[in-house]
């Protein structure tokens, strides 16, 4: 799984994207996705930046194979876009707890040295940070144990875990990402996700350094449970080793990344603004332009391989790439027409219903009930009623 250049792992690339799409095989897919080895698709990270959308991904799929709505991986992406129905209800409401948390301790609002160092002790938990770092891709399985150690064995707030695996994530997504913290954390269902290492070796696969017999999550679920509902906050192992320096994250693109292309007319052009959501850009407008919002990116800063990730495909389809403040782009595109994806990225979305007449709608496989759904078994029994396969 590991590499030197997570970009050879995932290249910047929508032919990247296909090749992933075709190489799904649904059946093995919901047989092995839970295994850290198991047929996972990968694609995350092409769908969150909008190289590709669900529909396309279900559409491709279809030509291969018989889908049905029961199917595994069609769920999985139904969750993509249950997350998104709720960020669409409740804004900026996912980035605060939706009820409260599920013990009473003092959650720490920073993360704490050995865990962003990868050098707690505890294998499986190690070998998550130096993936998260290396790769920029971490399994579903190895999120949930890290998150899970995160904020129920350290007392870390859900929200400093999720803030800082976001810069990492080539596929970091604002809705998933601080939805599936809360979801492990309690916040979201009153339900904590837990695990033990018993678990963690069922769904190891074959992958070697992730078991963890002997250190503190060898334990029953009971003794899980109640250091989770306690005040109780494990320290690192004994005789853990130094760990890891963390990448850095940047606000802005490192050096050297921003093309310095001479910013052609744009005077009554019609001009696709390129957001980082949305990288398949068509080439249907006279012009394409990259738009990098400073605003976000102070908030949510990102490391060096997601900024590579994101501007290797602008570099490539875009005739001229900006970053800065809101109203330094303002200047710049005054006089252009423009057109653009929508996005509820915090910055980008207000920017864009500004410069924008009408935002093409977020494309969608599922409907996006115009009523809110609490749980994702009540979105997809909306879905089940009317189903599109
Ligand atoms: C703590 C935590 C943080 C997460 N952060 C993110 C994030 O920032 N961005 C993100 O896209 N997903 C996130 N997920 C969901 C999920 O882990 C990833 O989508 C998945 O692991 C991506 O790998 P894959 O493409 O190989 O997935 P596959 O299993 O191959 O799934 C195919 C596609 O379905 C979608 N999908 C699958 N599982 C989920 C899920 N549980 N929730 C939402 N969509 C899903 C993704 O678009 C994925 O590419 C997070 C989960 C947890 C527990």
């Amino acid at each position: 799984m590991q590499t030197a250049d997570p970009l050879e792992l995932f290249p910047p690339a929508p032919e990247a994207a296909a090749a992933r799409i075709a190489a799904i095989d649904p059946r093995a897919y919901a047989r092995t996705r839970n295994a850290l080895d198991g047929q996972v698709t990968r694609l995350s990270p092409y769908v969150t930046h909008g190289y590709v959308h669900v529909p396309e991904v279900v559409a491709q799929l279809g030509r291969r194979h018989i889908l049905r709505l029961q199917d595994r991986i069609v769920a999985e992406l139904g969750w993509r876009e249950y997350f998104h129905h709720v960020w669409r209800h409740l804004g900026d409401g996912i980035f605060e707890s939706r009820r409260p948390p599920i013990s009473d301790a003092a959650y720490a609002d920073t993360m704490p040295d050995d865990i962003l160092r990868g050098a707690t002790g505890v294998p499986v938990i190690d070998a998550a940070v130096r993936a998260l770092y290396e790769t920029g891709y971490l399994h579903n399985h190895a999120r949930l144990w890290l998150a899970s150690y995160v904020v129920h064995l350290r007392k870390v707030d859900w929200r400093a875990g999720a803030v800082w695996s976001y810069g990492y994530l080539l596929d970091g997504d604002l809705a998933p990402n601080h939805l599936s913290w809360q979801w492990v954390a309690g916040t979201l269902t009153g339900r904590p996700y837990l695990f033990n290492a018993d678990n963690v070796s069922r769904n190891a696969g074959q992958v070697p350094g992730w078991r963890s017999p002997g250190t503190a999550i060898d334990c029953g679920y009971d003794e899980i449970e109640r250091i989770a509902r306690s005040c109780e906050v494990l320290p690192a192992e004994p005789g853990t080793h130094p760990g890891v320096t963390p990448p850095g994250l940047f606000a802005a693109p490192p050096a050297g990344l921003l093309p310095q292309a001479d910013l052609p007319s744009l005077a009554g052009r019609r001009v696709r603004l390129v957001h980082p959501w949305s990288l398949a850009a068509p080439g249907d407008a006279d012009l394409r332009i990259g738009v990098l919002l400073a605003p976000f990116h102070r908030r949510f800063p990102w490391s060096a391989t997601r900024w590579h990730f994101v501007l290797a495909r602008m570099r490539e389809a875009c005739d001229a790439v900006l970053f800065g403040e809101p109203a330094e782009l303002d200047a710049v595109l005054a006089a252009a027409q423009c057109v653009a994806l929508e996005t509820r990225n915090p910055g980008y979305a207000e920017w864009l219903a500004r410069r924008v007449p009408s935002c093409e709608a977020l494309p969608r496989f599922f409907d996006d009930p115009p009523q809110y759904c609490t749980s994702f078994s009540r979105f997809w029994e909306r879905i089940a009623a009317n189903p599109p396969l």
